[in-house]
C-alpha cells in the first residue's frame, strides 16, 4: 500500500464542453480528466467507499482511499443483497466474486413469533430476473477489496484515521492520524464514506447521528448437515423481530434479533437476545443457543435533514449520509447505488459542485422513500396483539404477486446508463 500525497491543483480541469442540463448521461470526451488530475479522496473503505472508488476508477478517475482500520478484517455478518445492489456489483465487475458463496432467495417468509406459522411469503427478486441473494458481508467486502487493490487508479491506505477537515484555498486540508503520527492531505474533491459516526460530517458541523433505541443482536450458526433450507425467514413479535437466512453456500445461517434496548441493561449479548425471544418458536431459540459469538449493535440513524453536499467539493454517501435501521435490508444497497450515481455524475459533470448538487436532487427522493418504507416496516413488524391479528389477516389476503409488486420500485432500480 502506498500513500499518495500529490500536490493538488486548485481545481480539477475539465475536458470538452459544459453540459448545461447536468444530465446523467456522459457526453463523449467530457469528464474530469483521469490521468493528470488530482485524485478524488475517499474516506472509509466500507461498502460505500470501496464501491465509489471502483466506480470512479472504472470511469478513468484516480482515487486515494483512506481507511482507519490497519487491516480490513471480516466485520459484520450476513447481508441481504437485493437486485438493485446486484446491478451495481455487476457494473463494478465484481458480481461473480461477490456471489460465489451467496444463496439465492425467492421470497421472505414472515412467521408468527410463537408458533413459527407462515403469515405470508413476500416474493423478492427483480422483474428482469435479477436474483435476491444472501451473503456474508466479509465475502462481499473481500471481492470489492480484491478489485480495488488490482486497480492501478486506486491507492488504498490503511491505518489512517481522518481527524478533521478545514477549508483552504485549494479545497480542503484533511488531517489524518496514523501509527507513525499525523499527516495532512490536500484535496479538492472529497467523498465521505466513513459510516454512521462520520468524522467528516462532524468536522463540517453537521448534526450527529441519533439513537433509535433499538439494538440488533447478530450471530452465525452452522447449518444442519445437508445445508440450510429455510430461505429468508422473519419472525414478527410485539416490539421485536428476528431474521434468519443462509450464507456461505448454505453452510451457515445468519441470525439477527432486533428490538428495543432495555434501559440500563448491558448484559451478556446472547442472554439479552434470548431474553428478547423468550417463549418464541423453539426452532429460532435453538438457533440462538447453537450460534457462535453474539454481537450487539446499537442502531443509529442519521437525521433526514443532513445535507450530503455539505461543503464545496465534499459529498457524503452511504451510512454517513443516510444511515437507517435495517428494517428493509437496504443500507448496503443504497451505499452501492450512491457509489454508482456519484461516480457517474462526477465523471460526467462540468464541476464537482454541479455533480454533487445533482446527486442530492436525484438521490434524496429515493432515499426518503426507502426511509418511509423502513418506518412502515418498523411499525408493522413490531405490532402488539391484537393489532398484529389485523396485520396478519391483511397480509394473508394479499396475493403473493401483489406483495411482490409492492416493492418493485425498490428492487427494479438500475444504475445510470
Ligand atoms: C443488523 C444489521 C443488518 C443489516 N442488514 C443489511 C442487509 O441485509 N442489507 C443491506 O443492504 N444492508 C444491511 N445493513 C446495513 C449495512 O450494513 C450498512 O448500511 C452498510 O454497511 C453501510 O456501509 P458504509 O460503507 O456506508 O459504512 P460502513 O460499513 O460503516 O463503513 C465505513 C468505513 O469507514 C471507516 N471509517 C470510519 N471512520 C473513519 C475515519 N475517521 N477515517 C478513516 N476511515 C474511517 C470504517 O472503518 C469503515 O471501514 C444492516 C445493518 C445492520 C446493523
Amino acid at each position: 500500500m502506498r500513500l499518495l500525497l500529490d500536490a493538488v491543483p486548485p481545481q480539477h480541469e475539465l475536458e470538452g464542453d459544459r453540459d448545461p442540463a447536468g444530465g446523467l448521461s456522459l457526453p463523449r470526451g467530457r469528464r474530469l480528466r483521469g490521468d493528470d488530475a488530482a485524485p478524488v479522496v475517499v474516506i472509509g473503505a466500507g461498502i460505500a467507499g470501496l464501491g465509489v472508488s471502483l466506480a470512479l476508477a472504472r470511469r478513468g478517475l484516480h482515487v486515494s482511499l483512506f481507511e482507519r482500520a490497519p487491516v480490513l478484517d471480516e466485520v459484520g455478518a450476513g447481508l441481504q443483497l437485493s437486485p438493485n445492489a446486484l446491478r451495481v456489483l455487476a457494473e463494478l465487475g465484481v458480481i461473480t466474486a461477490a456471489s460465489a458463496s451467496a444463496v439465492e432467495a425467492r421470497a421472505v417468509t414472515l412467521r408468527a413469533w410463537r408458533s413459527g406459522r407462515t403469515i405470508a411469503r413476500v416474493p423478492v427478486g427483480g422483474s428482469d430476473g435479477t436474483p435476491y441473494l444472501s451473503v456474508h458481508r466479509a465475502d462481499l467486502q473481500r471481492s470489492l477489496v480484491a478489485a480495488v487493490v488490482q486497480d492501478p487508479r486506486i491507492t488504498l491506505t490503511l491505518g489512517t484515521t481522518l481527524r478533521g477537515c478545514r477549508p483552504i484555498a485549494a479545497g480542503h486540508a484533511l488531517a489524518f492520524e496514523t501509527a507513525g503520527g499525523g499527516q495532512t492531505v490536500e484535496a479538492s474533491i472529497v467523498v465521505g464514506a466513513d459510516g454512521v459516526h462520520s468524522r467528516l460530517a462532524a468536522s463540517l458541523g453537521l448534526a450527529p447521528p441519533q439513537d433509535t433505541g433499538l439494538t440488533a443482536w447478530r450471530m452465525t450458526v452452522s447449518a444442519p448437515s445437508g445445508g440450510a433450507t429455510g430461505g429468508i425467514e422473519a419472525w414478527l413479535g410485539a416490539s421485536a423481530h428476528a431474521v434468519a437466512y443462509p450464507i456461505r453456500a448454505g453452510q451457515a445461517i445468519n441470525v439477527v434479533v432486533l428490538g428495543h434496548r432495555e434501559a440500563g441493561t448491558a448484559g451478556e449479548p446472547r442472554a439479552e437476545a434470548l431474553a428478547k425471544v423468550e417463549g418464541w418458536d423453539p426452532r429460532l431459540i435453538g438457533m440462538l443457543r447453537g450460534a457462535g459469538e453474539v454481537s450487539r449493535w446499537p442502531l443509529l440513524t442519521v437525521p433526514p435533514a443532513r445535507r450530503w453536499h455539505a461543503a464545496p467539493g465534499i459529498l457524503l454517501i452511504g451510512d454517513a449520509a443516510h444511515a437507517m435501521p435495517p428494517f428493509a435490508a437496504q443500507g448496503a444497497a443504497l451505499a452501492l447505488e450512491d457509489a454508482s450515481v456519484a461516480a457517474q455524475l462526477l465523471a460526467g459533470s462540468a464541476s464537482a459542485a454541479q455533480a454533487f448538487d445533482r446527486f442530492e436532487s436525484l438521490r434524496r427522493p429515493r432515499v426518503d422513500r426507502v426511509r418511509a418504507r423502513v418506518a412502515f416496516h418498523r411499525r408493522i413488524y413490531h405490532l402488539p396483539f391484537p393489532f398484529s391479528l389485523g396485520r396478519d389477516m391483511a397480509l394473508r389476503l394479499r396475493s403473493a404477486e401483489r406483495l411482490g409488486t409492492d416493492l418493485a420500485w425498490l428492487y427494479d432500480w438500475h444504475p445510470p446508463a
